[in-house]
């Protein structure tokens, strides 16, 4: 780990130019980066190896879903990468989740700490038409607080979730169970295409241990200044 921050910046970038240009601005020890499906399906491993040889923690957010022996294999070549946190899709069910999280165990030099394992529950873009649709019933909180329980089972880290979710998500696990929580906007900012927005201050007073933050740092002019108005506003 190389840092204590809890600000993850999203690095939604379509090339390595861009990302490093923003890289390039931030530091090691005042936020870790998370690496999504754009990003690394145009520029690879080979450019998470240059953010980790950079010394900073790298959220790999693939969202492994799949049977799983291949999803346990998946993760063990995310960590052969370095990455200090990776993800899967909690409705990949309990045995995937148990798969991954023994893949990651057994990798795992002796005495060092396997990557963070944590679990995508019912995507925030998704809602209730899309459980009716689905012939599910129940409600989106029911269902997040059931596949993170499912994922708790499996002995994963924590969950990525709405901000708002986190009240309820905190009472229900406790602190080391970890919360990732997307959506994230200082007061009066733009909100830009996410509806529920929560600001840094009040996503960590009601439980949240990592903040995803991306347009608000990296469309900012001064990126490390705004991240550094961000980490002043939590503590
Ligand atoms: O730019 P912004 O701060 O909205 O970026 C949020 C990041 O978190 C993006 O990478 C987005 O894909 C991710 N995310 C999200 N909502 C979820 C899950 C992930 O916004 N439910």
């Amino acid at each position: 780990m190389n840092t204590t921050s809890p600000v993850i910046v999203a690095l939604d970038f379509p090339s390595q130019r861009e990302t490093l240009q923003l890289v390039d601005q931030l530091e090691p020890s005042l936020c870790r980066l998370k690496v999504g499906k754009e990003l690394f399906t145009r520029c690879g491993p080979s450019l998470v190896k240059q953010l980790v040889d950079r010394k900073f923690d790298v959220f790999l957010d693939l969202k492994f879903h799949d049977i799983p022996n291949t999803v346990a294999r998946a993760c063990s070549a995310a960590a052969d990468l370095g990455v200090w946190m990776l993800n899967v899709h909690a409705l990949g069910g309990e045995k995937m989740m148990s798969a991954a999280r023994q893949a990651l165990n057994v990798q795992a030099p002796a005495g060092q700490q396997a990557p963070l394992l944590i679990a995508v529950t019912w995507l925030t873009s998704s809602g209730q038409a899309e459980l009716d649709a689905l012939g599910i019933e129940t409600t989106p909180q029911q269902m997040v607080t059931r596949l993170a329980t499912m994922s708790s089972n499996a002995g994963l880290d924590g969950i990525v979730c709405s901000a708002q979710e986190a009240v309820q998500l905190r009472k229900d696990f406790n602190e080391n169970f970890l919360l990732v929580t997307p959506g994230i906007r200082l007061a009066g900012a733009d909100t830009d295409d996410q509806c529920r927005v929560v600001t840094p201050k009040k996503a960590i007073h009601d439980g949240a241990s990592y903040l995803v933050i991306g347009r608000p740092i990296t469309t900012a002019t001064e990126p490390c200044k705004v991240l550094r108005t961000i980490i002043s506003d939590i503590i």
